[in-house]
């Protein structure tokens, strides 16, 4: 059966703890990737249903913020369990609407709860400062608080645990949140007020609305009651959002594209490296920020590298994500598809070789054969963009030099992966490497407890790890006089 009926399917926007509809009446169709068959449809609203929104999250901050951190976090653990609770109809509807497969879509309800659960941990350890004072009848105190409204925007890609690393350390911190969910993926965000909603939040303390892009990111950016702007997504949305959010002076994090390069050195355990490779270029059909986007391999080691990733790369099972044995999903829509391929074409204009893969998938609509490619270089297109699906190009490399530079040779520094035998190389590679993030003989890195996001034009903060609820805080610096110490 590719498509099923979920409870946490809400088609309607969450404002003040009332599901309603846009003004207008407009709607948004929301697509199987797999089927190309309507799932249904959201609200298509613009600035008034977002500014409603946004004075509703106001209005909850007052009670909310004096919550007391223990009490946050008894929610917080419910909301966790109500998502491990329900983990295989949320994996179903995630599925649906984005196309990973089932397994991979189980895996990411997980880590949405596990991030739930790492906040709800973490929100009772925001400590602040005693300060030994300069004067002798003066104390100096730091505390933390809440910053306010947040706004969150997040991609198609992972449209739970995006959201679970923005929501968990902003409810931890007691601030109150706005939603935006992609427009492709908007079920997965919308569950997560459902989800609120079960384990007993307070009404308008999370509130989710679809729709118009831009009009609902110029109310944000422009709305003086968000203090906050969380953005998932790409760089070129990011940098719009930055410039926008100039003229509130909000805080901002903001986790963009990536350009992972993945080295493998000559001194490398190729089947470990192999191994790493499948899961840091095809998971999610190659369409993570972290995926590999440029395998670079030292002359010694490419021809046995090349063969042995085409040939695990050929066995991986295409297919509709809710069906058995399923390891690769469709692309998320056709122009997707269209990108691949214009990148495979330009790769082959300049002497890339398909070793496996290539094409469009014989199962039609959005699928497309995991791919490898030798022979890349630096001229293709490959070297720059970011992919986003299953192809796998191969840059042969000489020097350790000259792969920390080819690595470095780009805007983005989201996360990387590199592969050697070797320790001091391990550390000289690993300082060289200008990332947010490294695995060194892993490709994949991400877990809760570690703070996930880039350097340059990667974005700005982190989430996740002990850092990631800071953003979510303000610093007061109090200074007590007049003691008669
Ligand atoms: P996108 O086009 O930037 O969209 C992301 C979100 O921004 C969507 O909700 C989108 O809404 C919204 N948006 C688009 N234009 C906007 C505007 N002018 N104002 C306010 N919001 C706007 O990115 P995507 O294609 O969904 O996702 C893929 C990108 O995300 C890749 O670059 C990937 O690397 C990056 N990403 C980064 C991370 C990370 O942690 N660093 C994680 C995952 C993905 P609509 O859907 O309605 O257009």
């Amino acid at each position: 059966m590719l498509q099923k009926t979920s409870p946490y399917m809400r088609q309607a926007n969450l404002i003040g703890g009332e599901w309603v509809q846009a003004d207008s009446g407009a709607t948004i169709d929301v697509v199987n990737p797999a089927t190309g068959v309507k799932l249904g449809t959201v609200p298509k609203s613009g600035r008034a249903e977002t500014r409603r929104a946004i004075e509703a999250a106001d209005a909850a901050f007052a009670t909310w913020k004096k919550s007391s951190v223990l009490e946050r976090h008894k929610l917080l653990r419910k909301l966790h369990d109500a998502i491990m609770d329900n983990q295989q109809t949320l994996a179903e509807l995630l599925t649906m609407e984005q196309g990973k497969s089932l397994t991979e879509a189980k895996g990411e309800v997980a880590i949405s709860a596990a991030y739930i659960l790492w906040f709800a941990e973490e929100g009772r350890r925001t400590y602040g400062d005693v300060v030994p004072s300069p004067w002798v009848d003066r104390r100096v105190i730091v505390t933390k608080e809440p910053t306010g409204v947040v706004a969150a925007i997040t991609p198609w890609n992972f449209p739970s645990s995006m959201l679970a690393r923005k929501i968990g350390p902003a409810l931890a911190a007691g601030c109150t949140a706005v939603v935006k969910p992609a427009s492709q993926t908007p079920y997965s965000g919308l569950a997560w007020g459902a989800l609120a909603e079960e384990a007993g939040f307070p009404k308008g303390v999370i509130n989710i609305v679809t729709g118009a892009a831009g009009e609902i990111g110029d109310e944000i950016c422009a709305n003086p009651l968000v203090k906050k702007i969380t953005f998932t997504g790409s760089t070129e949305v990011g940098k719009i959002l930055l410039q926008k959010a100039a003229s509130t002076v909000k805080k901002v994090s903001m986790e963009l594209g990536g350009n992972a390069p993945f080295l493998v050195f000559d001194d490398a355990d190729v089947r470990r490296a192999v191994e790493g490779a499948i899961v840091a270029k095809y998971r999610n059909s190659g369409q993570t920020c972290v995926c590999t986007n440029r395998f670079f391999v030292q002359a010694g080691i490419y021809d046995e590298f090349v063969e042995k990733l085409a040939e695990a790369t050929a066995k991986l099972k295409v297919g509709p994500g809710l069906e058995e044995g399923t390891q690769q999903g469709p692309l998320i829509d056709m122009r997707a598809v269209e990108k691949v391929e214009e990148l495979v074409g330009d790769a082959t204009a300049q002497g890339g070789k398909v070793v496996t893969g290539g094409r469009r998938h014989a199962l039609g609509g959005s699928f497309f054969e995991p791919t490898v490619i030798a022979e890349a270089t630096p001229s293709m297109r490959f070297m720059r963009e970011e992919i986003f699906g299953p192809v796998a190009p191969v840059f042969r490399f000489e020097t350790e030099e000259e792969a920390i530079r080819l690595a470095n040779d780009t805007e983005y520094g989201l996360a990387c992966y590199f592969y050697t035998g070797d320790l001091g190389r391990a550390f000289r590679v690993m300082e060289g490497l200008k990332y947010g993030m490294v695995g060194v003989n892993e490709g994949l890195i991400t877990t809760v407890e570690a703070p996930f996001g880039g350097v340059k034009e990667s974005g700005l903060g982190r989430e996740g790890g002990h850092q990631g609820i800071d953003d979510y805080l303000d610093t007061k610096y109090v200074c007590i006089g007049g003691l008669g110490l």
